[in-house]
């Protein structure tokens, strides 16, 4: 049995206190992405550019960024071998968003903030779609005292991850040469550009839409915010839109719980399973241990 995930070590008074601020080399990475994006595209389609961008955006969100990156490192919901788990997190690398410590941080802050009675908007995404969706791409917020996040050694001291923290922009670059080589600029545009523009903003979509009201079938007790179940974006969102069984069960590898939730990371997680690449893969804990939830529905 894996021990709880706990990486806030030191609490603060609240996560209402501070400010949003500008975050100039997010607002850069990001804004930059979506222009050349909107410049470029029209003039380069073509119809194997954009079988490359669909295949890369989807593989790389699903093995790396849900599989990898959300339910291994973040969530340990099942284990793997060392090499396994550097190239399932190198694979969230390139989709482009953060490096892996940076993403542990957005996420536990995230996730820390909504289970507090009261948290500010940016964590809790109550504000309209446009301002949030501003927000996320272009700022962070400065706390007035900071809770202390500290993680584990496990993945702070490990040389590659330590190296993908450092050098995670440039691996766009990387797979720019691969893709010009391939197939010129219309590869470049629709697999580099295209595809961190489309993934950065349907993430802080697809987030901004699970934490807001919805279906569900689980309360969290004493949060602020609760989490939803989207209907009928299984395929499309890897499984992650099932946002309140996540919230309900972080431990769970699974998260397509319900009958009709199509889950396609767990299915991948599964094949990992067996051959033989993963191990320990954890479901919801048991029904004795659910004293913070509240069964709704
Ligand atoms: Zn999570
Ligand atoms: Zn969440």
């Amino acid at each position: 049995m894996m021990e709880p995930v706990k990486r806030i070590i030191e609490d603060s008074d609240s996560p209402l206190d501070g400010e949003v601020k500008y975050d100039f080399p997010k607002l850069i990475w990001n804004l930059g992405f979506i222009i050349v994006a909107f410049i470029f595209a029209p003039s380069t389609f073509s119809l194997s550019a954009f079988l490359v961008f669909i295949l890369l955006t989807y593989f790389s969100l699903l093995i790396g960024h849900s599989v990898g990156m959300h339910r291994m490192m973040i969530h340990r919901t099942f284990r793997s071998h060392l090499m396994t788990k550097r190239v399932l997190i190198y694979i969230g690398v390139l989709v482009g968003m953060s490096g892996p410590f940076g993403i542990i941080k957005i996420h536990d802050l995230r996730d820390w903030a909504q289970r507090k009675r009261k948290c500010h908007d940016f964590f809790s995404h109550k504000a309209s779609y446009f301002q949030d969706i501003w927000w996320q791409l272009t700022s962070k917020f400065e706390f007035n005292s900071a809770p202390k996040i500290e993680i584990e050694s496990e993945i702070k001291d490990d040389v590659f991850l330590r190296f993908c923290e450092r050098t995670w922009r440039w691996h766009q670059l990387g797979l720019g040469i691969v893709l010009f080589y391939l197939g010129d600029w219309p590869f470049v545009v629709w697999g580099v550009f295209v595809r961190v523009a489309v993934s950065v903003v349907g993430h802080w979509t697809i987030t901004y839409f699970c934490h807001n009201p919805g279906p569900g079938t689980w309360k969290v007790k004493n949060a602020a915010v609760q989490a939803s179940n989207i209907r009928g974006l299984g395929l499309i969102t890897y499984g992650e839109c099932w946002h309140n069984n996540h919230h309900a069960f972080p431990e769970s590898a699974k998260i397509g719980l319900e009958k009709g939730q199509s889950d396609p990371s767990w299915w991948f997680i599964i094949l990992m399973k067996k051959l033989g690449l993963v191990y320990d893969v954890r479901l919801p804990r048991s029904k004795t241990l659910r004293d913070d939830l509240d069964y709704v529905n």
